[in-house]
């Protein structure tokens, strides 16, 4: 069955219990990260996920908190023996960035390194990031202070939908990403007009997509309780009619109706 795991679930800045946000996508046959960040390495092992089979990153913006895990899980993955091809998805502005990083460790130098294809992607809407047997995923920009993607993906065995915003005010393209899905993943970082959205903003993206669930994630942790933070569902609850819960760490949600 296909799930998504949510690796991290913070805002910018991580607790003991909440790493930056990313997630992947597990299937029969695949693994996709969306966004690196932390040690994934070991986040993938304590879900049951062998970093090996993760054959594709997309990447939805250069900030730190979304993609600063890139150089230790490319180091790790070839230290422990990596062999398969990885490929690595975002925009121009990102993936740029991301080579430069790698070059400034000097990693044309490391000796006998597994093959790692960037696929630039498109600032278009609807653009198509990638076609696996388990997943077919596409990519939308959205409105962030660097260019930024959000994505939406079909489990092709069971027909879910699942649309990620990633980092934005709250904006069309994603009401499009997630158009009749059965679940959004929206950020709920504040209302911060030049770059992120609320709980209630992300509540009337969902209702005006038609999503069915919407899943609360890039949030604030850092000194502040459980409570606080549950109360970010409530927000929601007044402008969106689905249902609605706060992502965890090492959440799975089964990709099935
Ligand atoms: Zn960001």
């Amino acid at each position: 069955m296909p799930r998504l795991v949510i690796l991290g679930s913070a805002s910018a800045v991580p607790d003991a219990d909440h790493e930056n946000t990313h997630m992947v996508l597990h299937g029969d046959h695949s693994a996709v990260l969306i966004d690196c960040v932390g040690r994934p390495l070991v986040r993938l092992k304590q879900v049951g996920i062998d970093p090996d089979e993760v054959g594709d990153i997309i990447l939805t913006h250069f900030h730190p908190d979304h993609v600063g895990g890139v150089p230790g899980f490319l180091m790790s993955t070839w230290l422990t023996g990596r062999t398969a091809p990885l490929r690595i998805y975002g925009l121009h502005h990102c993936l740029q960035r991301v080579e430069d990083l790698m070059m400034a460790y000097h990693w044309d130098e490391w000796m006998g390194f597994f093959p790692v294809a960037f696929h630039h992607l498109p600032e278009e809407r609807g653009v198509h990031v990638l076609e696996n047997a388990d997943f077919d995923i596409i990519a939308s920009p959205v409105k962030h202070y660097v260019p930024t993607i959000g994505v939406r993906v079909v489990a092709k065995k069971t027909g879910f939908v699942f649309a990620y915003s990633s980092d934005t005010v709250p904006t069309s393209s994603v009401v499009e990403l997630a158009r009749d899905a059965d679940l959004l993943i929206h950020e709920v970082t504040a209302d911060e007009p030049l770059g992120h959205s609320s709980a209630s903003q992300a509540g009337t993206i969902a209702q005006e997509a038609g999503a069915r669930a919407l899943g609360l994630i890039h949030y604030t942790v850092w000194n502040t309780t459980p409570a606080q933070r549950e109360r970010l569902c409530d927000d929601a609850r007044t402008t969106f009619d689905g249902e609605v819960f706060l992502c965890e760490d090492f959440q799975e949600i089964p990709l099935r109706r």
